[in-house]
């Protein structure tokens, strides 16, 4: 059984959660990003950001979280280097606490089938500092901290356990990452804006492990591969008769090493924050927030299906990323061959991203140049084959004229059949063996275009290269 505990960073803020220091803390020299309130100094007063309550409120709405409309927060006590005051003002659901809101559901597809997930709740709190270790947190022989992000907003999304499996863990957290994009609420993309404790608990032949806790799992991709490795170790323990304690994990990006056994919840010492007012959620504030709410996107590819024309595949595929979707329909409002810029984006184009591990828009390709790409394979400028190979570059930033340019200093697409017929000749005396697999199986004459293209730089008509290579080896 796994249950996530997300902790997204409100990253549309432009302060802190409690204080007026700069929400946007990356690549500030350290411990500069800071003021007596967020590091907790004697007398400072924390006041709660207003515009946090509005974008916790979109999320819980996108969320279908019933938001508690009377709320207050608490102070969580840990003795810890990242947390300057040693508690983190946090939201509690005991001792006649709430969170900011209740239940919830996350539908997610793993494979062909779709899955509820459901939230047992989503808190707001401040985020702790960041300890630095050279190395690993296991071999450094230092930590350092840097509280530039001490008291950045986050909102912590929990899941009752009801996910089975690394795989669904994923793409529970890919569906999350887009609801939260599409709200506006976060950018995910930010280095450690999204970071998830993982909690695994195994029965393995009759035998019960004790819940284990993989914390900040820095990366939204590395969650699956963390619990992969917790699985395959409590499943090796248990199988053996060994007992698999109750305890806190670290995820150090290649396996999990025990950090501390797991403290029980009255550790924490949880008792209402005296420094803050209660906080009220009125109707008007929901009203107003559901009203403005952006598209999400279920929403979103029901309408590609009805606007582009699009497959019920083809739209989830290209909403499944708020990136994707966005460059989607740009690129569609410079060019109205809808189907095309589906192909490309979904074929060549996902592929090379995935292969590089990055979005669509951190590469140098424009929606116009993907536009223009495609309306010069439809007017037979160059042809598709070419177009596959310019991907890589133009994703780099080569421009398309320059390319195009190229091709046509080699002659430009070969379409005169006098011509082209010289190298179909050519590409038939030189590959005997697929000309005689062809006889049995007609599927090699797309060998025998490859060599074609092959012979002609990727110059040749890729209609035409068809037709003549039917007309010779039909012939004899
Ligand atoms: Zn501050
Ligand atoms: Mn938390």
């Amino acid at each position: 059984m796994i249950g996530l505990e997300t902790h997204v960073q409100i990253t549309a803020l432009k302060s802190k959660l409690f204080c007026g220091c700069d929400a946007d803390y990356r690549g500030k020299e350290p411990n500069t990003n800071v003021c007596p309130v967020c590091v907790g100094l004697p007398g400072s007063l924390p006041v709660l950001n207003a515009r946090s309550l509005e974008l916790a409120t979109t999320l819980a709405l996108a969320l279908e979280c019933k938001i508690n409309p009377r709320q207050f927060f608490f102070r969580k006590n840990y003795f810890y280097p990242d947390m300057a005051c040693n508690f983190q003002i946090s939201q509690y659901d005991k001792a006649g606490g709430v969170p900011f809101a209740s239940g919830g559901t996350v539908v997610f597809k793993s494979g062909k089938d779709t899955y509820t997930v459901n939230l047992s709740r989503i808190h707001l709190e401040n985020d702790p500092g960041k300890l630095v270790h050279q190395g690993s947190i296991t071999t450094s022989p230092f930590t350092l901290v840097d509280y530039n992000r001490h008291g950045i907003a986050l909102v912590e999304i929990v899941t009752k356990p009801d996910l089975r499996s690394p795989e669904q863990a994923r793409d529970y957290l890919n569906t999350l990452r887009n609801i939260i994009e599409h709200c506006g609420v976060a950018d995910l993309s930010l280095d450690g804006s999204g970071r998830t404790d993982a909690n695994i608990s195994m029965k393995v032949e009759g035998r019960e492990g004790g819940r284990v806790e993989v914390k900040n799992i820095n990366s939204f991709k590395d969650v699956e591969k963390a619990i992969q490795f917790e699985i395959i170790r409590q499943r090796q323990i248990l199988k053996s008769g060994g007992d698999v304690p109750q305890e806190t994990r670290h995820w150090t990006g290649k396996n999990t090493v025990s950090l501390r056994v797991k403290e029980t919840e009255e550790d924490y010492r949880y008792f209402p924050e005296p420094d803050l007012v209660p906080i009220e959620i009125p109707d008007k504030l929901v009203g107003r927030m559901k009203k403005a709410m952006p598209e999400l996107p279920r929403a979103r590819a029901q309408r590609f299906k009805q606007q582009y024309n699009l497959s019920d595949y083809d739209s989830e595929v290209l909403v499944s990323t708020k990136s994707n979707a966005d460059f989607f329909e740009e690129t569609a409002k410079i060019n109205t061959n809808y189907k095309d810029i589906a192909n490309w984006m979904m074929g060549d184009i996902l592929r090379r991203l995935n292969e590089r591990d990055i979005s669509i828009r951190e590469t140098k390709l424009k929606p116009k140049t993907l536009a223009d790409m495609i309306d010069a394979i439809n007017t037979n400028t160059i042809t598709g084959k070419v177009a596959k190979d310019f991907v890589p570059k133009l994703l780099d930033g080569e421009s398309l004229p320059k390319l195009i340019k190229g091709i046509e200093q080699k002659g430009g697409i070969i379409k005169d059949p006098v011509t082209l017929e010289l190298f179909v000749a050519d590409a038939i005396k030189a590959n005997p063996q697929i000309v005689q697999d062809y006889r049995t199986n007609p599927k090699a004459l797309q060998a025998l275009i490859g060599a074609v293209m092959k012979l002609t730089e990727k110059r040749a008509d890729p209609a035409l290269t068809r037709d003549l290579l039917k007309k010779h080896l039909d012939q004899k």
